[in-house]
């Protein structure tokens, strides 16, 4: 049996009737990795901790005590600390590092002990491959080398959640989390040919997440369908009373609309998406946007149409401005959560030093990548006096405007569909030597990110080459549930998600 493109939804359904046990899935997919190391998809592994675990889910499926995803392997993005597996964030910096305690996202996800009696009882496979301390866009940022594209395999796979997306897209883990700042849930999986959501900022909880950019940063999960990505946010959100910034817990299912028509009472199947406004920012479609992406999420919103939706032009005016806005206070976020990593409270320690700055200095260089030093420069430059109000401040006003505009948009319509990427997947090498050409790749993410929006990335066609294009859904706050429905309809009436990637045996 082939369990490597089945979604989560009816691999819960086979361990419940007995077809298979999650010790049998975890062999199969641990497997799999050992025989697919080319990708690159992951950095820590360890076969016997992930099958104790799996003992631990076949033997509350025998008890009856079993959840929903019991059983079901999962992997997690190296930025969430794990115990038994190393954390790192994919940097030298962390190197070997074993962390004491479980991130609140793997606790929620993991095997229930007496902490977390309610746990889903998902079995862990390992730690996937991310930009270092999650900063880039195509995954070439990881001090263990980039990860390829399941596609084709001399591109990249998107980032920073790129190992993550690969390992899914790859067969190499049946669902995945990953964290998005400024799109590295949305972006990988529009690289990979999955669907992914990041979720309104405080929906998961941000303990034992390696911070980037605190006020920015949020998990979520990257599977193949809307459906099995529903299933795992109403897992791993909870509220969380070591995260101040994590919402009142709404026990809320994020299924709880997939089959449901969009107008309550609607009795219009063929129409299921009766009475839904869909919004497409003029500004998503201007110049930049390469024509054949552009095609595809056109094509993608005829879809929606023909489903019973209604577009409607809207203007985000801003969406330019959020790169520079972005990129001043990301950066600023990153440089003061980077500071404890001095070799002394955290991370490594040069070998040869002359006297204490010098070991910061030589630590430092030594531990951090070059586009992680670029940022923590940037964000110490923006926030240092005299240049904090020309800089900061400024980019803080502007993400109030930018988050406004949104809230004007969503006057004329209830969901926002646009590209996730001006481009598919580019080659490996490509942008690697241009920061600033990388930055202008996040142009349709990052203004969720600033504001706290809720985004998902859909699939929705192929290029010419081949590589996948995902078109993104941005509803208003806590809307995940009806983007998710929105998602699920449209995945009713095309297989874009159920593709499997040219580079998979
Ligand atoms: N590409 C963006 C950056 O480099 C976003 C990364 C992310 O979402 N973690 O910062």
């Amino acid at each position: 049996m082939s369990w490597h493109n089945t979604p989560i939804a009816l691999m819960a359904k086979a361990l419940a009737a007995k077809e298979v046990s999650s010790t049998e899935l975890t062999k199969y997919f641990l497997d799999r990795i050992e025989a697919e190391k080319r990708f690159n998809a992951y950095i820590d592994v360890s076969a016997h901790l992930s099958l104790e675990q799996a003992s631990k889910a076949d033997a509350l499926l025998a008890s009856g005590k079993a959840g929903k995803l019991t059983g079901i392997p999962i992997a997690h993005k190296d930025v969430f600390v794990t115990r038994g597996w190393k954390s790192t964030a994919a940097s030298k910096m962390l190197e070997g590092y074993l962390s004491p305690f479980d991130a609140t996202v793997v606790a929620n996800l993991g095997i229930p002990n007496e902490d977390t009696p309610n746990a889903a009882g998902m079995v862990c496979l390992g730690k996937t491959n991310m930009d270092e301390f999650a900063m880039g866009s195509s995954n070439e940022n990881s001090a263990y080398g980039p990860v390829l594209n399941p596609w084709n395999c001399e591109y990249v796979a998107g980032g920073s959640s790129g190992g993550s997306a690969a390992a899914v897209a790859a067969g190499l883990a049946p669902i995945a989390t990953g964290t998005d700042t400024g799109g590295s849930i949305r972006q990988p999986a529009a690289f990979c040919g999955l669907t992914g959501i990041k979720p309104s900022y405080g929906r998961v909880s941000r303990y034992g997440m390696i911070a980037y950019a605190s006020s920015l940063d949020q998990a979520g999960p990257m599977g193949k369908t809307a459906e099995d990505c529903a299933l795992l946010l109403t897992a791993m959100s909870s509220h969380d009373p070591r995260d101040s910034t994590s919402l009142a817990d709404t026990g809320e299912d994020y299924s709880r609309y997939l089959n449901q028509e969009w107008r309550e009472g609607g009795a219009n199947s063929a129409k299921p998406l009766e009475g839904l406004r869909v919004g497409l920012p003029k500004e998503f479609f201007a110049e930049g946007l390469a024509s054949d992406v552009a095609k595809s999420v056109n094509e993608a919103s005829k879809l929606l149409e023909n489903l019973g939706a209604t577009l409607v032009e809207v203007s985000l005016p801003k969406t330019k401005l959020s790169i520079p806005v972005y990129y001043v206070l990301a950066p600023a976020e990153a440089s003061s959560n980077l500071s404890r990593f001095d070799g002394v409270r955290y991370g490594h320690r040069a070998n040869e030093y002359r006297d204490l700055v010098d070991m910061y200095k030589k630590s430092r260089t030594e531990g951090f990548g070059a586009e992680v030093r670029r940022r923590i420069l940037i964000g110490t430059y923006v926030l240092s006096h005299g240049y904090y109000d020309a800089y900061y401040l400024q980019a803080q006003k502007i993400r109030r405007i930018i988050a406004a505009d949104f809230q004007i948009a969503f006057e004329k319509c209830d969901v926002i569909l646009g590209p996730v990427a001006p481009d598919v997947a580019w080659r490996l090498g490509e942008k690697s030597k241009d920061p600033v050409q990388m930055y202008l790749e996040d142009i349709y993410t990052l203004s969720t990110n600033l504001a706290g929006l809720p985004a998902m990335s859909v699939p929705c066609g192929f290029n010419a080459n081949n590589l996948p294009i995902g078109m993104q859904l941005i509803g208003n706050y806590f809307s995940e549930a009806r983007l998710l429905q929105v998602a699920h309809q449209y995945q009713q009436a095309s297989d874009w998600h159920m593709r499997i990637a040219s580079e998979v045996a």
